[in-house]
C-alpha cells in the first residue's frame, strides 16, 4: 500500500463529520491492506510512530521537525511561522510549505513511499541514538513526500493527528471489518491493551482473548469517592488498602524472564532492575501481577512521587540513580498464575493467591465494614506517607480497563487539576536563566484545543526549573518577547486556592494562587483535565 493512499484517507477523515462515516471509511481501507500492513496502519492512524509497548521513543522533537522542514523545502523560518500562526498545526504547516517548496534535492528519489516502508523507517529512527542520523532518516522520507504525505508524516512524528479519529472509533472499525460485536471487540481490546496489536492479531486470525505472560492487559481503574463513609455505603464490607503514591506496574514473569509494563502498557523493565529481581524470586513459575512501584528512603519508607520520576525518565545511568533512589514494588492483585487466568475469581480469592505468591510484598489492607476502623486505617495510611486509600469490593472480578464502583479511591487532599503547560516566560533576577513562569491550560473538547486557565511560577525547585527549561525549549513553537509558546506535552498537577471568574483568559476563569504540586510524567497530554472539569469545579465552589 502506498503511503499516499493513507494520506488521502486522513484528509477525508478530517473533512468527514459523523463518527459512523469515519468508522466506515477506515473499515473499508482496512480491507485493502495486506496482513503485514494492518498493525502499522492502525498505529500510524492513531498518531503513534511506534507501538505503545515499545520501550523506545522516537526522540524527534518539534525543533528538529522545524529544522528538517526548512532544510527540505528551502524556505525561510518566517514562512514557517506565518503558516503555523494561520493554521495552528504543524502538519498543516508542513503541507503549505511543501506546496510552496523552493528547493528539490538533487538526489531526489521519485519512488513512491510505501506504508510499511515508512513504519520501518520510523523504527530505525527510534533505535538510532544520534540526532543527526534521525534527522537524515526523516529528511529521506520527506524528500519523497507530496504535500499531503509530508503533513501526515509530520503529524505522526509529533503524535498529533487531529483527524478526530480516536482509538474507540478504530475499535468500531475493527469490529466492522472482522465481524465482531462492539462488546466482543472491547473485551478483546482490554485484554490486549493496544488497538494496533489487536488489529494485527485479528488480521492473522489469532485470538487475543487470552491472558498470557508478556501480553500486557489494560489495568483496572478506581473511581473517586468522597470519603470512607461513601465507600462503606457502596461496598458494605470492603477491602480497604493504602493508596501508594507511585506508578502503576504490571509485572509479567515466566521462568527466569521478567518484563514490566507501565500503565500505558509501555515496557519499563530496563528502568526497574530491582523490581525485576524481586519478581524473579516470586513463588510461581509464571505470573502476572498488578501493583505500584514506589521510591523509598533508607528505612524503606515511601518517598513522594517526584523521586520516582527520576528513575523512569533516566535511560542511561540506571545503576547510579538506583543507588540514589531505590524503589520497591508493592503488589495488590494477581491476574494469572501458572497457566491459569484469575480474572473471574473474586478479589478475596485472588488476594489469597497473591499472598502465597509474593508474601509480604503486598499492599497493607484491612477487610472491614466499620466506619471507625476505616477512619482509623485512613489516618494511619496518611501518617505512613501514603496518598489515601483504595477500596475494593471483595466479590469483584478483575475487569481490565474498567473504571467503576468496584474499586473506589479516596485522597483527602484539596482538589488539584492536571494541566498542560502551553507557554512559559523567562524569569527575573536569580531565575533569569530559567523559563520559570508557566501558562497552564485545560483541554477544551468543544473547540478541540487547550485553553489557558492560569499561570504560576511556584512549586518547582531550582533543579526542576533547569530541567523544565530544557524540556520546554525543545517544544517551542513560537516566541513573543520574553514568552514562548510550546507544544502541549508536559502535564503538571496544580493546586490552587480557588477558581475565579476573570476576563484574563478567553475561557473567563482563572486559578487563584496556583502552584505546581508535581510533574505528571505518567500522564499523557490527552489525559489532562478538561475545561468542562474546571467549570464543574468552579460551579461546585458555589460561584457559578
Ligand atoms: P489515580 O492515579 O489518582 O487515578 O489513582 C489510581 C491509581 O492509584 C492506580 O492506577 C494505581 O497506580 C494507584 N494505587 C496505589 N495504591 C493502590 C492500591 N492499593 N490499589 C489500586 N491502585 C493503587
Amino acid at each position: 500500500m502506498e503511503f499516499r493512499r493513507m494520506a488521502e484517507l486522513c484528509e477525508r477523515l478530517e473533512r468527514a463529520r459523523g463518527r459512523k462515516e469515519k468508522v466506515r471509511m477506515v473499515s473499508s481501507f482496512l480491507s485493502s491492506l495486506s496482513k503485514e500492513e494492518v498493525e502499522p496502519f492502525c498505529h500510524l492512524l492513531l498518531g503513534r510512530p511506534l507501538p505503545p509497548s515499545s520501550s523506545l521513543t522516537l526522540g524527534v522533537d518539534w525543533a528538529t521537525v522545524r529544522r528538517v522542514l526548512l532544510g527540505v523545502t528551502g524556505l525561510p523560518s518566517s514562512d514557517l511561522l506565518r503558516a503555523f500562526h494561520s493554521t495552528g498545526d504543524l502538519g498543516e504547516t508542513a503541507r503549505l510549505l511543501f506546496q510552496r517548496r523552493r528547493y528539490f534535492s538533487p538526489t531526489l528519489d521519485s519512488r513512491p513511499l510505501g506504508l510499511r516502508e515508512v513504519w520501518d523507517a520510523l523504527a530505525r529512527m527510534a533505535s538510532e541514538g544520534e540526532r543527526e542520523k534521525k534527522e537524515r532518516l526523516l529528511e529521506g522520507l520527506l524528500n519523497r513526500s507530496s504535500p499531503e504525505e509530508a503533513k501526515l508524516l509530520v503529524k505522526v512524528v509529533i503524535g498529533e493527528m487531529r483527524t478526530g479519529f480516536k482509538e474507540g472509533m478504530l475499535l468500531s472499525s475493527l469490529a466492522l471489518s472482522f465481524g465482531m460485536s462492539e462488546e466482543e471487540i472491547r473485551r478483546a481490546f482490554a485484554l490486549s491493551a493496544d488497538a494496533g496489536r489487536l488489529a494485527g492479531l485479528l488480521s492473522e486470525k489469532r485470538t487475543p482473548l487470552q491472558v498470557i505472560p508478556f501480553q500486557p492487559l489494560e489495568p483496572m481503574l478506581a473511581q473517586p469517592a468522597g470519603g470512607v463513609e461513601e465507600i462503606l455505603r457502596e461496598h458494605g464490607t470492603t477491602s480497604l488498602e493504602v493508596k501508594l503514591d507511585g506508578a502503576r506496574v504490571q509485572v509479567h514473569k515466566k521462568g527466569g524472564e521478567v518484563r514490566i509494563f507501565s500503565r500505558g502498557s509501555k515496557e519499563v523493565t530496563g528502568s526497574l532492575p530491582e523490581v525485576a529481581e524481586e519478581a524473579r524470586g516470586l513463588q510461581a513459575e509464571e505470573a502476572i501481577l498488578d501493583g505500584e512501584v514506589v521510591a523509598v528512603d533508607e528505612g524503606g519508607r515511601p518517598l513522594p512521587f517526584q523521586n520516582l520520576l527520576r528513575r523512569f525518565r533516566r535511560k542511561r545511568g540506571v545503576e547510579e540513580t538506583r543507588r540514589r533512589v531505590p524503589v520497591k514494588p508493592w503488589f495488590f492483585d494477581l491476574l494469572y498464575v501458572d497457566g491459569r487466568s484469575l480474572l473471574n475469581l473474586p478479589y478475596s480469592e485472588r488476594r489469597e493467591r497473591l499472598e502465597e505468591v509474593c508474601g509480604e510484598r503486598t499492599t497493607e489492607r484491612i477487610v472491614t465494614s466499620s466506619q471507625e476502623e476505616a477512619v482509623e486505617f485512613l489516618e494511619k495510611a496518611r501518617k505512613g506517607g501514603h496518598e489515601g486509600v483504595v477500596a475494593k469490593l471483595p466479590d469483584s472480578p478483575y475487569l481490565p480497563g474498567a473504571r467503576g464502583k468496584l474499586w473506589l479511591k479516596f485522597k483527602p487532599v484539596p482538589e488539584t487539576l492536571d494541566l498542560a503547560i502551553v507557554g512559559a516566560e523567562w524569569g527575573y533576577g536569580r531565575r533569569a536563566r530559567y523559563l520559570s513562569d508557566y501558562y497552564l491550560a485545560a483541554w477544551d473538547g468543544e473547540k478541540g484545543r487547550f485553553e489557558v486557565v492560569g499561570k504560576t511560577f511556584k512549586g518547582l525547585t531550582d533543579e526542576e526549573l533547569a530541567e523544565m527549561t530544557e524540556r520546554l525549549k525543545a517544544l517551542e513553537v513560537s516566541r513573543e518577547g520574553r514568552r514562548i509558546w510550546v507544544k502541549p506535552e508536559v502535564v503538571v498537577e496544580v493546586a490552587y486556592s480557588e477558581i475565579q471568574r476573570s476576563p484574563k483568559y478567553p475561557c473567563g476563569m482563572a486559578l487563584r494562587l496556583a502552584r505546581i504540586v508535581r510533574v505528571r510524567e505518567d500522564k499523557r497530554v490527552q489525559e489532562a483535565d478538561t475545561l468542562a472539569r474546571v467549570r464543574e469545579l468552579f460551579e461546585r465552589q458555589g460561584r457559578g
